[in-house]
Parts: structure tokens; sequence; C-alpha cells
């Protein structure tokens, strides 16, 4: 008999080499900076998983509704052996460790993880699509995005250096330190 355990079940030993993902990070409430470098952290502790590079943090007025404080952003990029689903279940994890509420769309929130890229994989699953849907159009995810990886493929839509050049980026403040 084989013992599998839980962990070696995660590393997937047989499995090809890390994927490359993006994840972006938002937070309005609670010390924004704080809980973005704290969110930093709990990604590079994931199994399997370790954090290549981060973008500055950036400063943008709310989208959608305008009566919250202003929201910091970031990009991570990351090298993970979990797959799409495994590694939105550890993200939604870490927003629920630090103390999200979700009660009104587009509201304040103590911190917002998406997976934007997965590699060049496109995900269409109940409660999981890949790339982002709502990526393309958002100044505060292509900003930091391009910062880190302008080459980075969306699929079906080109280059992140591109993608970005149509949007309007004035309004992002980039913060001195990490
Ligand atoms: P938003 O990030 O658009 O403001 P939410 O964070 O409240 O909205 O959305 C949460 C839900 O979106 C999650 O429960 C998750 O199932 C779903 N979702 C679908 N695709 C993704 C993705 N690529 N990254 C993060 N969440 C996603
Ligand atoms: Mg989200």
């Amino acid at each position: 008999m084989t013992l599998v355990t839980r962990r070696s079940l995660r590393r997937r030993p047989g499995q090809a080499s890390p994927v490359t993902a993006f994840v972006a990070l938002g937070s309005n409430l609670d010390d924004p900076p704080e809980r973005i470098r704290h969110a930093f952290q709990a990604l590079a502790a994931l199994p399997g998983t370790r954090v290549v590079r981060t973008s500055s943090l950036y400063r943008n007025p709310p989208v959608g509704d305008p009566d919250q404080p202003d929201f910091v952003n970031a990009v991570a990029r990351i090298e993970t052996g979990l797959g799409p689903r495994e590694l939105l279940g550890e993200l939604l994890a870490i927003e629920g460790a630090q103390g999200r509420v979700r009660d009104r769309p587009n509201g304040p929130r103590t911190l917002d993880l998406d997976l934007l890229l997965y590699g060049e994989r496109t995900v269409r699953e109940p409660g999981l699509t890949v790339p982002h849907p709502r990526m393309l159009g958002r100044a505060f995810v292509l900003m930091p995005l391009a910062e880190i990886a302008p080459e980075a493929i969306v699929p079906g839509r080109g280059a992140v250096a591109d993608l970005v050049r149509n949007l309007d980026t004035s309004g992002m403040i980039k913060l001195a330190e990490k």
C-alpha cells in the first residue's frame, strides 16, 4: 500500500515545473499598505509557492462607489505548484484571515486578492475565471502588473505593456516604499 500524505498531494511530485501566476492585491481599510505587505508574506508562505517579484504600492481613488477611502493596490508575481482552483482557495483563505467582510459590491475591503493570470491558461468554471474578467479595464491592476511584467501575455488579448497604454492612469500615485 502506498501512503500519500496531504502535503505530497499538494506538491504533486509528478507535475511539470511550477507555473508563473499573477495576483492583484487591494485594500482600503485598516492600514492598507500594511495589509498589502502582510499579504505578500502570506503568499510567500503558501505550499509549493514562491513570490518572485512584487510591484510598488499605488494609491488610487475608489472605483464605482466614491463614498469610501482611497485604495492601495499592488501585484505579485509568483511561481506555484498549486493548480488554479487550489490557488484561488488559498487566496480566499488569506482574505478571510485578514478579516475581509463582504458587504456591498465595490465597497470598502480590508483585503482583496484576485488571480489575474495563471500561465497562459484560460479557466472558465463556476466561481473561477482566468484571466480575471475585469482586469483589462482597470488601471489599478494593469499599471502595477506592467511595472513588474510588461511582457506577460493576457491570453487572446496580447502583452500587458500594450494593454495598459490605452488606460487613464493619471489618478494613481506610486507610494515611496513597498
Ligand atoms: P472583486 O474582486 O471583483 O471586487 P470579489 O472579490 O468580491 O469581487 O469576488 C469574489 C468572487 O469572485 C470569489 O468568491 C471568486 O469565486 C470569484 N472569482 C472568479 N474568478 C476569480 C479570480 N480570477 N480571482 C479571484 N476571484 C475570482
Ligand atoms: Mg476579489
